[in-house]
Parts: structure tokens; C-alpha cells; sequence
């Protein structure tokens, strides 16, 4: 068997076109968006992240 691993590596933004990669545990930018947007991601899979005002922004400047 290959998907040992069924946890989401890779997410886009459906709104900014941010990408970002799952690695040891972080989110890391593949690609900036809109530092100022509420991302919406687009992820495959039955994972869906927290929704809500209070998700801590994890950007870099
Ligand atoms: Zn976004």
C-alpha cells in the first residue's frame, strides 16, 4: 500500500491563490498570496480546517 499518509501535504487558497505545504508540522508558503486575505482552501480530502475569527495568522512579513 502507498497512502500510508492521508493527511493533507498541500492546500491552495481559492481566493488569493496562496499555496502552502504541510512540513514537520507547519504551514509553509509554496507561493504568497494576499497577506490580508481570509483564505479559503481548497484541500481534498475530508479534512477541513477551523473556521472561525480567532485562527492565529501564521504569516511572515
Ligand atoms: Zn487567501
Amino acid at each position: 500500500m502507498s497512502d500510508l499518509l492521508r493527511t493533507p501535504e498541500r492546500r491552495t487558497c481559492e481566493r488569493c491563490g496562496r499555496v502552502e505545504q504541510y512540513d514537520e508540522g507547519v504551514w509553509r508558503a509554496d507561493r504568497l498570496g494576499d497577506l490580508y486575505c481570509i483564505h479559503e482552501w481548497d484541500i481534498d480530502g475530508a479534512f477541513v480546517p477551523v473556521k472561525g475569527e480567532a485562527t492565529p495568522a501564521a504569516e511572515e512579513c
